[in-house]
C-alpha cells in the first residue's frame, strides 16, 4: 500500500488502491504554487486516507477550471493534493511519496504555459497543449 506524507509529518496519507502514473504539469498555476513544474499522481477519492491531517489546510485553486482545492502543510509548507469536487480522483504530489513508488513520469501538461526559464526534456514523452484533450478519463 502507498503511503506519503509532507515533511514535518504533520500530515501523512495511505493509498488503499492504484495510482495513476505521474504527469508533469507545467501550468503557471502549479508552477507557483508549487515552486516549480508539478509531478503529479492521482488515486481514487475513497482510496486517499489520513494517517496524520494535523496540519492539513485548503485554499482555493484560483485559476482552476475544475474548481479544485490545493491541500498544504501549513506547519512546513509542502504541497500535497489538487482536489477538484467533481472529478472520481484527487491529485498527490508524487514527491510526497515514500519509496519505492513503483510509478512513472509519463507526459506533460500545459506546455503551452511552461515557463521561460527552463526547456523541456527530452525525454520522447507525449506533450499537450493544455491539460483538457486525452485527460485519463480513469483518473481525470
Ligand atoms: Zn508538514
Ligand atoms: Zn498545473
Amino acid at each position: 500500500m502507498a503511503t506519503g506524507g509532507c515533511l514535518c509529518g504533520a500530515v501523512r496519507y495511505e493509498v488503499r488502491g492504484p495510482l495513476r502514473d505521474v504527469l508533469m504539469c507545467h501550468c503557471e498555476e502549479c508552477r507557483r504554487w508549487h515552486g516549480h513544474v508539478s509531478a503529479s499522481t492521482a488515486a481514487d477519492r475513497d482510496d486517499l486516507v489520513m494517517l496524520q491531517d494535523r496540519g492539513l489546510r485548503w485554499i482555493d485553486s484560483p485559476r482552476s477550471e475544475a474548481g479544485a482545492r490545493r491541500g498544504f502543510c501549513a506547519e512546513c509548507g509542502s504541497s500535497l493534493f489538487w482536489d477538484p469536487p467533481g472529478r472520481p480522483t484527487v491529485s498527490i504530489s508524487a514527491g510526497t511519496l515514500d519509496e519505492p513508488t513503483a510509478l512513472r513520469v509519463v507526459a506533460h501538461w500545459y506546455v503551452s504555459q511552461a515557463g521561460d526559464y527552463y526547456e523541456l526534456p527530452g525525454d520522447g514523452l507525449p506533450r499537450h497543449e493544455f491539460g483538457g484533450a486525452g485527460y485519463p478519463t480513469q483518473f481525470p
